[in-house]
This record gives structure tokens, C-alpha cells and sequence, in this order.
């Protein structure tokens, strides 16, 4: 039976940092399950919906990016017994670990709302968050002349909140430079009473909104598509009243929650339906099972789900786990809930909102103001931060 001293779930960004990590502090025997021979950079999918990157600059074989000296085991975990310390995988292979790092990412509940996995494959209709639709995206911005636009947010935690807006703003952006935009109505359905969880950030958002003449509707949300005959029905939950709207084009965003196996774990709070692994929001240790740490979109921590998130946790998960093998004292390392969202306000500009478990404005650079929009900012968007991603941060050195 294979085993190793430390296993990782899933190699998308959070395995594959902490997997650099924990080589870096020594220890040898890691194994790591991963279904995919490709590893995505997820946060390049806003640019290439919006026509500012082609979808191959995010991807890269997984094999690349596998830190020297990790076993990559191909397959997909399905199971955890904690009290046998091992995981089972959907070809009946069964792995033992000494500790378990869980990151296998979050679920897209396409199924939730009633059409939208249909519309989603329909002509009008696409969605940033998967590599296959995200240049349809770009396709349905670029042929638009006139019509309705509609750009969707579920309710409940999603990966990079942000990103159900940003599309919509580098999409008014094109269609002003075409000179389009006054013929065009934009539609932002958001389920949150504001802009943005973060006040200082929220108030640029109104103006930048405000610029583009986009039509927001607040506390809403979609809750059925009818992708032949192009409505989309949308509630408004302060007043409970259901509005259906004929669209030219649609930017869905799924639910999402935490995979369905995972959810039927012991690692899952049973009390939670959301499903991901507890864990303690500091020391990102499982709650119930000292030996299993989880981080990235998968853990119940309540940071804003990012990558950004996971450059914070990696470190904290590495060290405490690193500890946890030579002492029985509590975790050293902490995490504050840092997160940050660089949210592309134009075609040509970014915000970068940073913040962490107090929900205050949290900058790194203290002598940038990003609470407004920047034009160098956007340049750390297309170019800094995909570098940084590749060459740093999957290598565990930042
Ligand atoms: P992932 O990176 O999704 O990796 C999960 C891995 O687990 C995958 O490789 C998967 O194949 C594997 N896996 C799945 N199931 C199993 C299983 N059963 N067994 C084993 N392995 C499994 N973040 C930012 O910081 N800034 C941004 O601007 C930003 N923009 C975004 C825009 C979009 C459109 C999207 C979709 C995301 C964006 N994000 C952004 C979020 C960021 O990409 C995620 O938060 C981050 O990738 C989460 O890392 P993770 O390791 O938890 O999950």
C-alpha cells in the first residue's frame, strides 16, 4: 500500500505552494494527488473573456510546475477516513499519510439554477470561470453592437468575488471605445447591498458604474435562465419581486460550494451544508483531526476565496505542519484573513482592493494609493501578477 509522510489533494494553486514549501523546510516524502495534466493561472480568465489575453498564456502542464522531488500521484481522491489516516481514490487506489493537506478547489453548481446549465453552452450565453468558455466571452463582447448585456453573481462564497464585475467593466469599456456603449444596456445583477464588502472600494466601484451608465441591480439575483427564448429571471430579495429580462448577451457566474465528495466527508462540518473542510481560521488546522490541514477555496475559512488568499495561507499552512511533526505544541504561524481582488475597471485600468478578516482596507504598498483606479496597477494585473504566480509563489518563494 502506498503512503506518504505528507499527502496534498489537488495541485492547483494552493497544493502546489504549499507543496514547494514544505521542500523548502526539508521534508522529502510528499506525495500529490491531482486528476489534471494541466495547471491553470485562473485569474487570466477576466482578461481573455475581455479580450486582453489568449486562454493559452494560463495554462501550463502540470508536470511544469510539480516541484522537483514530489510523487504526482494521477487521480482523484474520493474518500478520507482520518481515523485510518488514509484517502481512497476513484479507481480504488488507497494512500496513507502521516499528514493530510486538502486544496482540491471549489464546486461550480451549474446545476442550481434552473437553465443555466443549458444556457451556458447556448449562443448568447458564457461564463469566465471555465478555460474551455472564457474566449466565448470575448467572442459575444466583440460581435455586440446593440441589445441588452446581463452580467450575473450567485449568492454564498465564490472564488475571486470580484469577478462577475470585472468582466462587465472591461466589456463597457470595449463597447465605448467602439463607440457602441450608448446603444447597449448594461445590467449588473449582484446578490450583496453594495459594490463591494469593503467601503473605500465600494464607493470607487458607484463611480465607476456611474461612468458607464451600467444599470445595477442590488440584493438581486438569477434564479432561471431560458436560453432559447433569451430571459433571464431575476429576484429582487429586498422586495421578493421577480423581473425577466430578454438578453443579447449573458455572463454567468454558477454557484458554488464545495465538491460533492468532500462534502460527505468527515472533514466537512455537518451542521454546514457549504461543505468544506473546518478548519481553525488561523492555524488553518482541521478542528477534528489534528493531522489535516486544508487551505485554498476548499477550507471553511471565512477569507474572501483567492489566490491572493492562498499566498498568505501557504506559508502558515507549511510551517504549522512542518511543526506539527517534531513538537506537540500549538501552531506557530497564523492568518490574518488577508485577501485582495485587483478588480480591472477598464480596459486599461485596475483597482486593487486589499483586506483581510476585519474587512479594512489592508494595502501592501503603502505609498500607492489603490483605492482608486491606476493605470500601473493594470500593468500588474496583465503582466506582474501572472509572474509573480509562475515564478515565485508556485515555487514557494513568495
Ligand atoms: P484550484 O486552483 O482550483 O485547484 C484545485 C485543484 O484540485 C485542481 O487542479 C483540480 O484538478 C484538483 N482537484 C479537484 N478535485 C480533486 C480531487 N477529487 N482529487 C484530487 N485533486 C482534485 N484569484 C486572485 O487572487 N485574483 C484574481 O484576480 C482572481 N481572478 C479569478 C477569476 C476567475 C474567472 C476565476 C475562476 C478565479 C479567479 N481567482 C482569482 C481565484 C483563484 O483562481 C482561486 O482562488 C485559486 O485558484 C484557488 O486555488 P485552489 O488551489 O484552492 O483551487
Amino acid at each position: 500500500e502506498a503512503h506518504h509522510k505528507v499527502l496534498i489533494v489537488g495541485g492547483g494553486t494552493a497544493g502546489i505552494s504549499v507543496a514547494a514549501r514544505l521542500r523548502r523546510h526539508g521534508i522529502h516524502d510528499i506525495g500529490l494527488v491531482e486528476p489534471s495534466a494541466t495547471h491553470y493561472y485562473q485569474p487570466l480568465w477576466t482578461l481573455v473573456g475581455g479580450g486582453r489575453a489568449t486562454a493559452a498564456a494560463s495554462a501550463r502542464p502540470q508536470r511544469s510546475v510539480l516541484p522537483k522531488g514530489v510523487s504526482w500521484i494521477r487521480g482523484r481522491v474520493e474518500t478520507v477516513d482520518p481515523g485510518g489516516r488514509t484517502v481512497g481514490t476513484a479507481d480504488g487506489r488507497t494512500i496513507g499519510y502521516d499528514r493530510l493537506v486538502v486544496c482540491p478547489g471549489i464546486q461550480l453548481d451549474w446545476n442550481r439554477v434552473p437553465g443555466m446549465a443549458q444556457a451556458v453552452t447556448a449562443p448568447h450565453t458564457s461564463s469566465n470561470y471555465t478555460y474551455e468558455l472564457a474566449p466565448k466571452t470575448w467572442d459575444l463582447i466583440r460581435s455586440m453592437r446593440s441589445g441588452t448585456a446581463v452580467f450575473t453573481m450567485p449568492s454564498g462564497p465564490i472564488k475571486c468575488g470580484g469577478a462577475p464585475q470585472k468582466i462587465a467593466y472591461l466589456a463597457a469599456d470595449h463597447w465605448r471605445e467602439q463607440g457602441v456603449l450608448k446603444d447597449i444596456r448594461v445590467v449588473l445583477v449582484l446578490p450583496t447591498p453594495g459594490m463591494f464588502g469593503v467601503p473605500v472600494f465600494a464607493e470607487e466601484l458607484e463611480r465607476v458604474v456611474a461612468r458607464y451608465g451600467i444599470e445595477v441591480r442590488k440584493n438581486s439575483e438569477l434564479v432561471e435562465v431560458d436560453p432559447d427564448g433569451r430571459a433571464a429571471v431575476i429576484v429582487d430579495h429586498t422586495s421578493g419581486a421577480k423581473d425577466s429580462l430578454r438578453f443579447d448577451m449573458m455572463h454567468l457566474v454558477p454557484p458554488q460550494s464545495a465538491p460533492d465528495w468532500l462534502k460527505e466527508t468527515p472533514l466537512a462540518d455537518p451542521a454546514d451544508p457549504a461543505g468544506y473542510a473546518e478548519i481553525d481560521k488561523h492555524t488553518l488546522r482541521h478542528v477534528r483531526h489534528p493531522d489535516i490541514f486544508a487551505l485554498g477555496d476548499a477550507g471553511s475559512s471565512p477569507n474572501s476565496k483567492t489566490g491572493a488568499a492562498i499566498r498568505k495561507q501557504a506559508p502558515v499552512v507549511a510551517r504549522n505542519l512542518a511543526a506539527s511533526l517534531t513538537s506537540t505544541e500549538p501552531p506557530p504561524a497564523s492568518y490574518d484573513g488577508y485577501s485582495s481582488c485587483p478588480i480591472t475597471t477598464s480596459r486599461h485600468s485596475m483597482l486593487l482592493a486589499e483586506f483581510d478578516y476585519t474587512l479594512r482596507h489592508r494595502p501592501t504598498l503603502p505609498l500607492i494609493d489603490t483605492t482608486h483606479e491606476r493605470r500601473d496597477m493594470w500593468y500588474l494585473k496583465r503582466y506582474g501578477l501572472p509572474f509573480l504566480y509562475w515564478n515565485l509563489m508556485l515555487r514557494g518563494r513568495a
